[in-house]
């Protein structure tokens, strides 16, 4: 028999319902009963979608109002003391309060699900913490699977990922490991699975993701602990991993006592024969050949070849995606103004949970009982192999002419400073913001307009134009120093550049969720990426003729387009960004062409890329960092190139900034309070930097002596020649009320700072 099954599903719903519905509860138009109404009805048709595909197992407990992390949370009942939470089960209120905070608390912290784009809610332990259980949610949405005849095999964030995703709050200074709270943990995980067991469940599954990691060995130990725990529920246990490959721990999986292991083969197909030349007798193998992560129809004839020779050597082989679908969108049939051809390439998850049943078929039945789809399958993974839309000659030949003099500028950092110095003539720390400003109802009123209709090109520029000036005026009258043009006419910093680019589409409703209710809709990157004119040459050119001081480009790295789009998976990451480092390559030059002295190119997403086995980490650096290098090598010494990262983490990547080799970076400082530029330091970090002085998170307005006193610690780290003046990131989300006072203590700050230097 073979076994079909996912591994989650998405939970926003085709028409976003999650969100629609949690955003009407929190503004209080709708009450807890018509969200959790909401919920149930989408629980059951996400369940009967399954079901309906022709899977054998569908998840439960996959299904969440707000993150499967803050479930588990919830469930084990690992409340911060500071919600106030008073025993019995946890509550809407609190459970909002640590999500997304409340009117006296901040929320819990956010951060990256390995290397997706969802963000989990940080889970925080102290030495003294006790579990209960608190939450039975998957209890509840299993009953509710099986009284309506589902077959459901209930989901949890398996133990040991759960501890180590987490951050420990040292207690009176005294430190601890949170592995430690292992064995007070591991009663209210049997105390779930017992229950489970009770309502007639038989198979469970527990994510493990965090076995693709670098796992200490005293963690590898825990696992073994824990499993041996909880194989004691009578359950069959089937251990999830996915992101990457665990062929390195394939003997301590092997002694586990469970039932089946998953393994993604789409990220990692190698570990296939690791597995199968030791897979324990009676123990299922759950291959993961459809990807979970991204928008492409599965090339079925090679997936079934996969599930084929697996089959050769063992008896229980279960089909799945490589990971929960909850990063793929929901229905492509939703998609009625993509191009038919590119649609046809695309398997969105409700298309994907029909490969899986019928890769099942071919698995059972043998080739023949599927071959129309077979034939349909080798018919589109042909024409992505020479559509001329995916293949552009004039890109292949520019890749091929790629030399290494075009990753580098002409002459090293401190040749270009002076120079630049000389053509700039700035003051010492210089003052500049990272590049948008306030996105005003008024500028998206008019791009709503436009996109539908109701407002001209003409109109529309008009509008812009006065949103541009706007913006000059006000850093005029300010004082800053380098001025930006503003990003009012861009959407999002990655869709604005991938609308003009060929190689790129979009979908209507191909929504992922990123957080709670925020969802995005990544481009698609389907083919050869080529830029045709200049994309924001006139904009910038408009803005520079406004004044006399010197402004800047603004431009979004290749790494970040990257990073932020669903990716053709014909070729490797590193030769897709290299196409687009080429195209803002082009556009660099143009800027500098049209008398831009100054141009940045962001990067925000540049370290989320970084692979999730340290191992790896040197092959993406060089092709990243190589990618930059190629975008920003185009221009003469004189003219400067900046690039920006708005996050603090760089400790483990000083070589990584170096190699950028940018003229200037600008990072988010403000909340850590400089100290990171103590690293900068004892790495003798070479170029200048902004470290933001202006926390833009918040709306709160800091003051000149706040800010003042972040740059005089940052003079205590680093050069005063090597400092810029800056907030931590763009200022789209704030509001004029709120920058304008702001900025305008920024610029007294770093007058400041010039009076005191010595006179030259
Ligand atoms: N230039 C962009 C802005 O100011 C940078 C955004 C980012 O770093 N995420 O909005
Ligand atoms: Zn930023």
């Amino acid at each position: 028999m073979t076994v079909v099954h996912n591994l989650g599903f998405p939970r926003i719903g085709a028409r976003r319902e999650l969100k629609r519905a949690l955003e009407s509860y929190w503004k209080g138009d709708i009450d807890e009963t018509a969200l959790c109404e909401v919920g149930r009805d989408l629980r059951r048709r996400h369940w009967e979608i399954q079901r309906d595909a022709g899977l054998d197992l569908v998840p439960v407990g996959d299904f969440s109002f707000y993150d499967q992390m803050l479930d588990t949370t919830a469930m084990v009942g690992a409340v911060p003391a500071r919600y106030g939470f008073s025993g019995g089960s946890v509550d809407f209120a609190t459970y909002f309060a640590m999500a997304r905070g409340s009117d006296a608390l901040p929320a819990m912290e956010m951060t990256k699900w390995f290397d997706t784009n969802y963000h989990y809610i940080v889970p925080e332990f102290d030495a003294a913490m006790a579990f209960e259980l608190r939450s039975t949610k998957v209890i509840e949405h299993a009953k509710e699977a099986l009284a309506l005849g589902i077959l459901a095999k209930p989901v949890l964030i398996g133990p040991i990922t759960y501890l180590w995703l987490g951050k420990e709050r040292s207690h009176n200074g005294r430190a601890f490991s949170r592995l430690d709270l292992l064995e007070r943990l591991l009663p209210v995980y049997q105390e779930t699975l017992k229950r489970l067991r009770d309502l007639g469940v038989r198979w469970v599954q527990l994510d493990e993701p965090a076995l693709v990691m670098d796992l200490p060995k005293n963690w590898m130990s825990g696992l073994q602990r824990a499993y041996e725990a909880l194989s004691q529920s009578g359950l069959d246990i089937l251990l999830a991993t996915y992101f990457e490959s665990v062929e390195d721990r394939v003997s301590a999986l092997e002694s586990l006592p469970v039932s089946g292991i998953h393994l993604d083969l789409v990220r990692a197909p190698s570990q296939l024969s690791a597995f199968l030349s030791r897979h324990p007798k009676g123990r299922a193998l759950s291959l993961g050949v459809v990807d979970g992560r991204n928008i492409w129809k599965t090339d079925l004839s090679k997936a079934l070849s996969v599930l084929e020779e697996a089959r050769s050597k063992v008896d229980d082989v279960w089909i799945a995606p490589s990971c929960s679908l909850l990063h793929s969108p929901v229905d492509l049939q939703l998609e009625t103004k993509l191009d038919p051809e590119l649609k046809s390439w695309m398997a969105f998850s409700v298309q994907k949970l029909h490969e899986l049943s019928v890769l099942k078929q071919g698995l059972e039945h043998g080739r023949d009982a599927i071959a129309g789809a077979l034939r349909d399958s080798d018919d589109v993974q042909s024409r992505r192999a020479t559509s001329e839309r995916i293949h552009s000659a004039d890109v292949k030949k520019r890749l091929d002419a790629l030399t290494k003099a075009d990753a580098a500028r002409h002459s090293k950092f401190a040749k270009r400073q002076s120079k630049q110095r000389d053509e700039l003539r700035l003051p010492p720390f210089p003052t500049t913001t990272i590049g948008s400003f306030p996105q005003t109802t008024a500028i998206r009123d008019a791009r709503a307009k436009y996109k539908k209709g109701e407002l001209d090109a003409a109109g529309y520029e008009q509008t812009i134009r006065g949103e541009i000036e706007h913006a000059v005026r006000q850093q005029e009258r300010l004082g800053l120093d380098v001025l930006v043009h503003g990003e009012a006419e861009r959407n999002d910093m990655v869709e604005y550049f991938g609308e003009q680019l060929s190689g790129f589409a979009f979908t209507q409703n191909g929504w992922v969720q990123s957080y709670g209710s925020r969802y995005v809709k990544p481009p698609i990157i389907f083919g050869d990426v080529k830029r045709s004119a200049p994309m924001t040459v006139s904009w910038i050119q408009y803005a520079q003729s406004l004044t006399n001081k010197p402004l800047k480009g603004m431009l979004t790295g290749p790494v970040t387009i990257l990073q932020w789009s669903f990716v053709r998976d014909d070729q490797p990451r590193s030769q897709t960004a290299t196409q687009i480092a080429l195209a803002i390559r082009d556009e660099v030059v143009d800027l500098e062409r049209a008398g831009i002295r100054i141009i940045q190119i962001d990067e925000p997403a540049f370290r989320e890329g970084l692979p999730l086995k340290r191992k790896d980490w040197d092959e993406y650096i060089k092709w990243a960092a190589g990618a930059f290098r190629i975008a920003s090598s185009g221009v003469t010494d004189s003219t400067q190139i900046h690039t920006h990262m708005c996050y603090a983490e760089f400790n483990d990547i000083f070589d990584v900034l170096a190699l950028l080799d940018a003229d200037v970076i600008t990072i988010e400082s403000s909340r850590s309070g400089m100290e990171l530029l103590d690293a900068f330091r004892k790495f003798s970090y070479p170029n200048e930097i902004g470290p933001g002085v202006y926390d833009i998170h918040s709306p709160r307005v800091p003051s000149t002596d706040e800010m003042h006193s972040l740059l005089e610690k940052a003079a205590g780290f680093l050069a005063a020649d090597q400092l810029w003046v800056n907030p931590d990131c763009g200022l789209k989300t704030r509001r004029w009320e709120e920058v304008t006072p702001a900025l305008r203590n920024m610029v007294d700050a770093a007058k400041r700072m010039r009076n005191k230097l010595p006179a030259s």
